[in-house]
């Protein structure tokens, strides 16, 4: 293990500390500088600080554990620099599993995903009601790959946002032939570190897909607003607001460095009308011929389990929506989707498939899931299709 390889992995998890202890094993941590990591706590607790140094380490070439620091600088209000996050794209080790590895050392428990990323969404404020809320018409068709995905409800699980223009908004290539307008703005006390990682997520969302996210402060009816509502999540409410709120949520709380920009791209999906991957009709189940892809151990997921219930209202593909439609039919399912949820493990339960919450089908995709780090080929595809991004006069890059 060489220090270089050390730092490469350290930095790249968000971690500016990094250590070899004898000189084979790599640790990372984080300095007080590194607020990225330690959030609003002013210092980290006494028994996770370092040790002085012993005097006879400062030259001896045989000291136990090296640790070095990056010297930065911090951006975004003390963070490790995006271009240096996530220089490993492998997503063995690149996942949200890591980010809540570091989250509960930080706080001193065990933090579960759930907990973290979506956390519970309470309802919009009432301030928000527009009219009172029917639930979606059912739609009566079988399987649900072949629903269209046009009008509400389309073939995502939310309501779709409809708002489209053919003028590309200012700093969109004018490649689409339509775009989805959806305006956000950030509600009172959200600190700049958080604005620069929504928008960077929203960013995501510009580069890849017809979907505009536009930060428009004037924005008055049906949008996103976002803010601080709990320090101790990150939640969005499912798709459009409209014609029910005037606004729907997107809560920032525990989304608050660059590490967790795939956290909120995820968060801003499910603004847009998607649920989880792992909640497909054919997740955990068989339907119409496909799946399972889990093989679930429902001892291990407890009060999480709802999150693993197959939904049928969740996307699976669809019907030819005309046009160069870029999915027809069933879409594979995809164990690197930003939408699909990481391998947790309950260790009250270890005697169970080692507590692992699920197995996948094939066992070789269990190193491909809880993606955070960007879209999948899969999630383009399947935001192409729902919100209907046709090519225009230019080639389409995704
Ligand atoms: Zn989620």
């Amino acid at each position: 293990m060489s220090p270089a390889t050390c730092f490469e992995f350290c930095v790249g998890a968000g971690l500016d500390l990094f250590a070899l202890v004898q000189g084979e094993e790599c640790r990372c941590g984080a300095s007080r500088l590194n607020k990225g990591v330690w959030g609003e706590k002013s210092a980290p607790p006494g028994h996770l600080q370092l040790p002085a140094p012993l005097s006879s380490c400062l030259t001896d070439q045989a000291c136990p554990v090296r640790v070095y620091r990056w010297l930065g600088p911090f951006v975004s209000g003390g963070s490790v620099p995006e271009h240096l996050l996530m220089l490993k794209h492998d997503r063995s080790i690149m996942n949200v599993g890591n980010t809540i590895y570091v989250d509960s050392i930080v706080h001193g428990k065990r933090i579960t995903e759930e907990q973290e990323e979506d956390g519970k969404v309470p309802p919009p404020p009432k301030e928000a009601k527009l009219h009172d809320v029917e639930h979606l018409k059912e739609q009566a068709v079988d399987p649900r790959w072949d629903r269209p995905c046009g009008d509400n409800p389309g073939c995502q699980a939310g309501r779709q946002w409809k708002n489209r223009n053919p003028v590309a908004p200012p700093g969109m290539v004018a490649q689409w032939e339509e775009y989805v307008i959806v305006p956000y703005k950030f509600d009172a006390g959200v600190d700049d570190a958080r604005k620069e990682v929504f928008r960077a997520a929203a960013a995501e969302w510009r580069l890849h897909t017809c979907v505009a996210l536009v930060e428009d402060d004037d924005a008055a009816l049906f949008y996103i607003l976002v803010g601080i509502y709990d320090l101790n999540s990150c939640w969005a409410h499912l798709g459009s607001p409209e014609p029910y709120y005037y606004y729907h949520q997107i809560n920032l709380g525990w989304c608050k460095e660059m590490a967790h920009k795939g956290s909120l791209i995820h968060e801003i999906y499910h603004s847009l009308a998607s649920l989880h991957e792992q909640q497909r009709a054919d997740g955990s189940q068989v339907y119409y011929g496909k799946g399972p892809h889990l093989e679930m151990f429902w001892q291990n997921t407890g009060k999480w389990a709802s999150q693993y219930d197959p939904n049928v209202d969740s996307y699976i593909g669809s019907a030819d929506d005309g046009g160069d439609d870029p999915q027809i039919g069933y879409a594979a399912y995809d164990f690197e989707s930003i939408m699909h949820y990481y391998r947790q493990r309950n260790y009250s339960n270890l005697d169970i498939n080692d507590g692992y919450y699920y197995n996948t089908i094939p066992a070789s995709a269990n190193t491909l899931v809880g993606n955070r780090v960007g879209f999948s080929q899969g999630d383009i595809v399947q935001a192409l299709d729902a919100y209907r991004c046709r090519c225009g006069v230019y080639q389409c890059g995704a």
